[in-house]
Order: C-alpha cells, then structure tokens, then sequence
C-alpha cells in the first residue's frame, strides 16, 4: 500500500483555492476538504439563531454542531444538523462576519479537530487559511496561493453575478480587504505562508497552467512514496 498524501492549499480569499483544490481532488480522486465552508456554516447558525455577539454561546455551538460536508461533481454541499446550507453560507452577509468568528480560539480547536478526523479518511486536498500551518503541518505538499487584490475582486464580483446577488466590484474589493487583515492579523492561527510551502501567484495564470504546475509536484511526491 502507498502512503495517503496530503496536500494542503492556503492563500486570502479569491485567490483561487477552491477552484484549483476541487479540480485537483476531481482529478486525482483524493477526498476534497473545504475548511472555510466549516466557518462560514457555524456563522450562518450564529445569524439564524440571533447569537452573533454571544461568543460563549457560539462556542458552545460549535462543539455541538453536526456538521457534513459532500463532494460529488465537482460541488461541495455542507448540511448543518442535517438541514442544506451550501447556498447560504456564500453571501455577502456571511462574508462580512465570517472573519470575527473564525477569529475565536476555541471555534478554531473544534473545526481543527474535526478537519483531523475528516483528512483520516484517504488522500487529501484541503483548503483554507491554516492548513499547511496549523491542521495538517505534516502535509505532503502545501502551496499558498496569492493573486493581486484587484484580481481577487474581480473573480468575487464575477461569482455574485452569476448567482445573481447584488453588489459593486468596490464592495467586494472593501470585503475581501477586511477579511484578510483580520485573517491575517488574528492571534490564534493567522493566515501566513508556511516556511516549506510553495508560493503560485495566480493574477496572470489560467487554471489550467496553475494545475499543470501542482500536478507535477504531486506526481513527484507519488514517485518518493511509492514502494519500490
Ligand atoms: O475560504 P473561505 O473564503 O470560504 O473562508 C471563509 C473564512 O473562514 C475566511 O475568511 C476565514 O475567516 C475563515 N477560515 C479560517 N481558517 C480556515 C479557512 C477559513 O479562519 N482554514
């Protein structure tokens, strides 16, 4: 048997993770893990059961949450107490309280115990902010993503459209500002390059190339830990 390979992708928001994460799971077979997804459900909760500000609450929500999330296609879906959420939690609303949340240490240790639990199950692609840091630091492979600002908040703005929800490319850009300074500036677990990860700027590259490129990182890896 070979052994399971992770692979762990970081980077600020629209920098093209989960793009690039799904297609890579999608093509390699290995189980998808959307980390942000989990952050953005237990905010969701927080605003339907008005308890946003009640942080000992939140917790406590968190460490009770019953929370799945299922990769089919090409589509991750997330059901919180067995109820679909995967719509809910992508909208401006949750994006804009998403980072307060996430910032919160003991929200953090539960969704890092469960993201463990979740990458036991066989080769991984796993994606967020503190993967290749902090959830899996032993990960085969770890990349950070970055693309320029105005990039990332064309992307955003590009993905509303399509679904239809109403905003400006400057709202989005303001969004996507604010989130990565908290992201980036929080105490517990801050979004930040690992030493030992690879860096792919993304602002002038396809996806395709940007997969070509991990792919053969990951092929490398395959042939060291294959049995000879
Ligand atoms: O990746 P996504 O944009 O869905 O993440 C939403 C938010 O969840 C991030 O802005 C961040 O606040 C939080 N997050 C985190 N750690 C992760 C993944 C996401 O703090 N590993």
């Amino acid at each position: 048997m070979s052994k399971k390979i992770v692979v762990a992708i970081d980077g600020p928001a629209g920098s093209g993770k989960s793009t690039i994460a799904k297609a890579l799971a999608q093509k390699l077979g290995f189980v998808y893990l959307d980390t942000g997804a989990m952050y953005r459900a237990i905010t969701y909760l927080a605003i339907s059961k008005s308890i946003l500000n009640e942080i000992p609450e939140i917790i406590e929500l968190a460490r009770n949450i019953d929370l799945k999330l299922s990769f089919e296609n090409g589509i991750t879906r997330v059901f919180v107490d067995g109820v679909e959420v995967t719509e809910n939690i992508r909208t401006p609303e949750i994006n804009s309280k998403v980072s307060d949340i996430s910032r919160i240490p003991e929200i953090r240790q539960e969704m890092v115990r469960i993201q463990r639990s979740l990458g036991q199950k066989g080769n991984l692609v796993a994606e967020g902010r503190d993967t290749t840091t902090v959830v899996f630091p032993d990960a085969d492979l770890k990349i950070f993503l970055t693309a320029a600002l105005e990039e990332r908040a064309k992307r955003r703005f590009l993905e509303y459209q399509e679904k239809g929800q109403v905003t400006s490319l400057e709202e989005v850009k303001k969004s996507i500002e604010n989130r990565d300074y908290i992201d980036s500036h929080r105490e517990v677990s801050p979004l930040k390059k690992a030493d030992d990860a690879v860096e792919i700027d993304t602002t002038f590259m396809t996806v395709g190339k940007e997969q070509e490129i991990i792919l053969n990182k990951i092929e490398e890896i395959k042939k060291q830990t294959e049995p000879q």
